[in-house]
């Protein structure tokens, strides 16, 4: 009552900012009835407090429904089911906290940022009638600026995952900006910003960017496959980021069926599902094994029995120094990755078709050609005859660490 006493006696206080600092004491109240309360019982004592604007808050907890307001207004038409409210405060109602804690301290009170959050956040819900508070995965959430007189909107992305195969050779994973313009736009790329007219991610992201009424998607793939190979078996692991979704409970099964009558011949998708956020790096980080399919030529023709000889003996530790044609945008260095499992087929004078089990990260048109001696060993070291790959399909990418 003391520490009361002396709040009302320092200048005009408002009842949220007068309750909240014995904000621990008692249960179901809020701390404007804390307020009210001690104000009722300090004026029986005869002890009456200063009339005018609160000289802690400076009147926020009366902007209470106005911030609600403006928050409601922001969240018109989109979908969810959570929120969180966030504040930025002045530095005067920072200095004025401070001068609070220290001059007035109760031990009891709650910080002004956490009341003017649950406050507005119980107006907010009152306006719309749903949503529900959720402090690790909002799907909105809320910023209100003070200094800035704003609010700022975040809305939660939608993540699915799933596996995409690639059936045509030329077509990137991801959006690649034209190499000329870095994406802005000239002739060279038609004034499209693009290095390549389509892309994996934009296939695939079409309607998915129309069902969520979102204008932007990302996709994660579990590695990438080379432009010129093809991706096929039961496909490449993925999750598609959808951000800043207005629609959230969208119909998987039939965006599926979408994807691929549009894509049809290019890219197909199967086992849709929706994760959370953590899945990106879950399956960019796997350690998954991947077979391939390599369509090798030599430049003689060998005897089939030295081939098969000289293909499994590659199995093993593969030194591999950063490939030339990648040497632009990768660090150079040594890498050391495992081939597991071969099998060759002969298809006609200097021709065979490998299939290969290796570790995630090995490069197999290296393994193939030796780079120049940077792959060591390679198929061309190994039979001494130089050897290249003319076409190169990914048929599996397995791990533990994918959802399915
Ligand atoms: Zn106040
Ligand atoms: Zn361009």
């Amino acid at each position: 009552m003391e520490t009361a006493a002396c709040l009302l006696g320092a200048g005009p206080i408002c009842d949220d900012c007068l309750g909240r600092a014995f904000g621990r004491l008692g249960h179901g109240l809020t701390n404007r009835h804390r307020g009210d309360a001690l104000r009722t019982v300090l004026a029986m004592h005869g002890v009456t407090g200063k009339h005018g604007t609160c000289w802690v808050c400076n009147g926020l907890f009366q902007h209470v429904e106005g911030w609600a307001a403006r928050a409601a207004a922001a969240a018109q038409g989109i979908e969810f089911d959570s929120y969180l409210f966030g504040v930025r405060l002045t530095p005067r109602l920072t200095q004025m906290e401070t001068v609070l804690e220290e001059r007035f301290s109760t031990g009891l009170s709650e910080p002004l940022k956490h009341a003017f959050n649950r406050e507005v956040g119980k107006a907010f819900e009152a306006k719309l009638s749903r949503g529900t508070v959720d402090l690790a995965h909002p799907h909105l959430t809320f910023v209100i600026d003070l200094p800035q007189d704003a609010t700022e909107l975040r809305i939660l992305p939608v993540y699915i995952y799933g596996r995409y195969r690639k059936l045509v050779r030329g077509i990137p994973q991801t959006f690649w900006p034209c190499r000329r313009c870095r994406g802005k736009g000239c002739e060279a790329c038609h004034f499209t910003g693009k290095q390549y007219a389509e892309s994996v991610e934009e296939l695939i992201a079409a309607p998915f960017l129309k069902a969520a009424q979102s204008s932007e998607a990302h996709l994660h793939g579990a590695g990438r496959e080379d432009i010129d190979a093809r991706m096929l078996g039961s496909g490449r692991p993925f999750v598609l980021e959808v951000a800043s979704p207005k629609a959230r409970s969208i119909d998987l099964p039939s965006l599926e069926r979408q994807v691929n009558r549009t894509a049809a011949d290019k890219v197909s998708v199967s086992g849709l599902q929706f994760v959370p956020r953590e899945t990106v790096a879950r399956i960019k980080e796997a350690d998954a094994q991947k077979v391939y399919r390599a369509l090798v030529a030599f430049e003689r023709e060998i005897h089939p029995d030295i081939l098969a000889k000289a293909v499994a003996d590659l199995i093993g530790t593969i030194r591999q120094r950063t490939p030339k044609r990648v040497a632009h945008r990768r660090a150079d260095r040594v890498r050391e990755r495992r081939l597991l499992e071969t099998d060759v087929t002969p298809i006609s004078w200097g021709q065979a078709e490998l299939r290969l089990r290796s570790e995630g990260g090995l490069y197999i048109k290296e393994l193939i050609s030796g780079d120049d001696g940077r792959t060591d060993p390679s198929l061309a070291s190994t039979l001494g005859i130089p050897a290249r790959v003319i076409e190169l399909d990914v048929v599996d990418v397995s791990s533990d660490a994918f959802p399915d």
